[in-house]
């Protein structure tokens, strides 16, 4: 695929400016920066024209004008891809960020929400009735590119993956055609859409099935000291193996941030924390992580009850935009004594007050949906890793990277898959790798029919050939 030539795309442009709706911004243009940036401040990329829908109508004007002019393509949500598959070099930006309008329906327990909504658009419409769509942890993340490859979350024991609560989504499709996958409507479409990421369109809005949760929920991290990892992770691994449900369990490796709710002279320090979230009443919540708070001599117990809002938006400035990050990701069965011995030595060596480790406890109504049902892998994981070597701009950045791969690596004997929105742009096989060969081969299928040309390439891309 190649750029069209400069004059006669800059007319092009021009036209398509009078046809839609929202913005057409170009370099050159005062917010063109603005516009361009993503959250992942190590992706630097100068697109030739961003396209700020605000209908579905603007979407199909710029995918049909993508495919016409033979142009890079990005789709953008939220801006959240660790790899910065939102945006590109010389192409075209279809953003959705416009789009964010959300319509909860309380009575028959639904909510359609517009594809460039954020996590905490949703929260923030839904918990007004004690419901919630079961999405991820960080607020500012897009509801498009979680959904798309599955979304874990707190809730996730509980009531499933995101996808699992997705009804259907309208989608505009290489052709430029508006469609709709259901499990009714397009049924191998909606099988590919829940997990096979933007490989088949793009996404305007999703209908999601909406869950009692808060709006008061106990939850929250506890926090001991890293050289006390062993002793916490063996008492987390007995711990969670009979946890309800109601229980999603994140472990954490970091250094502590500085904040107002962290004391001076811990800022800094490296420890590890479990951070649980019950999603049932409080009281009985509190009964179920009585053993987290009552374990050894934590620095820090920030699990109580709290609104669910506040809960959601916790670790949000931990993960703020702007900062340089990279992920290596790896789903394991169990905690074994030679997988903690890993994750205590390589914990105790990141660096930068940025990087995180979250070691996601997985299971309960994830592994309950059938591993065919979805296009997701990796229903029966025991736990899926997420290793983050992060830093606030380009200084230490190599190094800090340098010491995620090395975990990884120091873990791979017990890999088993991995979820692909914690993907970087790692190539086909660990693509082929993360779906495996069978879903892998379904997903190609499905994308011949949908994107014979592979306009979609920026995204855990599934080739049509
Ligand atoms: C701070 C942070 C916290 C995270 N927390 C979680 C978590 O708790 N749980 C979890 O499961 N994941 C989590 N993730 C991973 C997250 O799911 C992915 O990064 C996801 O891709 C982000 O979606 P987005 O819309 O913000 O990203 P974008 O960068 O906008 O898009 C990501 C990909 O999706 C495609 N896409 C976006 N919108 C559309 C659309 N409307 N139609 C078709 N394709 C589209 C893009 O082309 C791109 O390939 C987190 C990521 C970050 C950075």
């Amino acid at each position: 695929m190649t750029t069209s030539s400069a004059p006669s795309l800059g007319i092009a442009i021009d036209r398509l400016g009078n046809a839609v709706a929202g913005p057409v911004i170009r370099p050159g243009d005062g917010d063109y920066d603005e516009h361009r940036r993503i959250w992942n401040g190590s992706i630097d990329r100068s697109p030739a024209v961003i396209v700020r829908c605000e209908t579905t109508g603007d979407v199909q004007a710029a995918v049909r004008f993508a495919a016409e002019h033979q142009l890079l393509t990005a789709v953008r949500g939220g801006g959240h891809s660790f790899p910065g598959l939102s945006t590109c070099d010389g192409g075209i930006v279809i953003d959705l960020s416009l789009m964010r309008q959300i319509v909860v329906d309380p009575d028959n327990r639904t909510a359609r929400v517009e594809a460039g909504a954020l996590l905490g658009d949703v929260d923030r419409a839904t918990q007004p009735y004690g419901l919630g769509v079961p999405a991820g942890i960080v607020s500012h993340t897009g509801v498009a590119g979680l959904t798309l490859g599955g979304g874990l979350g707190w809730q996730q024991r509980k009531y499933g993956l995101t996808i699992d609560n997705l009804l259907s989504a309208q989608i505009v499709t290489a052709a430029g055609d508006v469609t709709t996958a259901s499990a009714d409507e397009n049924p191998e479409l909606f099988w590919g859409l829940r997990g096979g990421g933007g490989n088949f369109g793009v996404v305007t809005s999703f209908r999601f099935r909406l869950n009692p949760i808060g709006p008061e929920v106990m939850a929250g991290p506890v926090f001991w000291p890293m050289e006390d990892s062993e002793r916490v992770l063996h008492f987390y691994r007995d711990w969670v193996a009979d946890c309800p449900d109601e229980t999603t369990t994140i472990v954490f490796q970091r250094r502590l941030p500085d904040r107002t709710t962290v004391p001076r002279e811990l800022v800094g320090k490296r420890v590890v924390a479990i951070a649980a979230c019950y999603t049932g009443p409080v009281e009985a919540g509190a009964e179920a992580l009585r053993p987290l708070k009552a374990f050894g001599s934590p620095l820090l117990d920030m699990c109580e009850p709290k609104p669910f809002l506040i809960h959601q938006s916790m670790f949000d400035d931990s993960y703020r935009h702007g900062g340089w990050y990279y992920v290596k990701a790896c789903d394991i069965a169990e905690l074994g004594d030679e997988v903690i011995g890993t994750v205590v030595e390589h914990g105790e060596r990141m660096s930068s007050l940025l990087s995180s480790v979250a070691i996601w406890q997985m299971g309960g109504a994830v592994s309950r949906v059938g591993e065919d049902d979805t296009a997701f892998n990796g229903r029966n994981a025991g736990f899926a890793f997420n290793i983050s070597g992060n830093t606030e701009s380009a200084d230490g950045f190599d190094d800090e990277r340098q010491w995620a791969r090395n975990y990884w690596s120091a873990l791979s004997p017990h890999h088993t898959g991995a979820y692909v929105n914690f993907l970087m742009d790692e190539g086909e096989d660990r693509i082929r790798h993360a779906y495996g060969e069978t879903k892998h081969a379904r997903l190609k299928a499905l994308k011949r029919r949908y994107d014979p040309a592979n306009l979609f390439r920026l995204n855990q891309n599934i080739t049509p050939d």
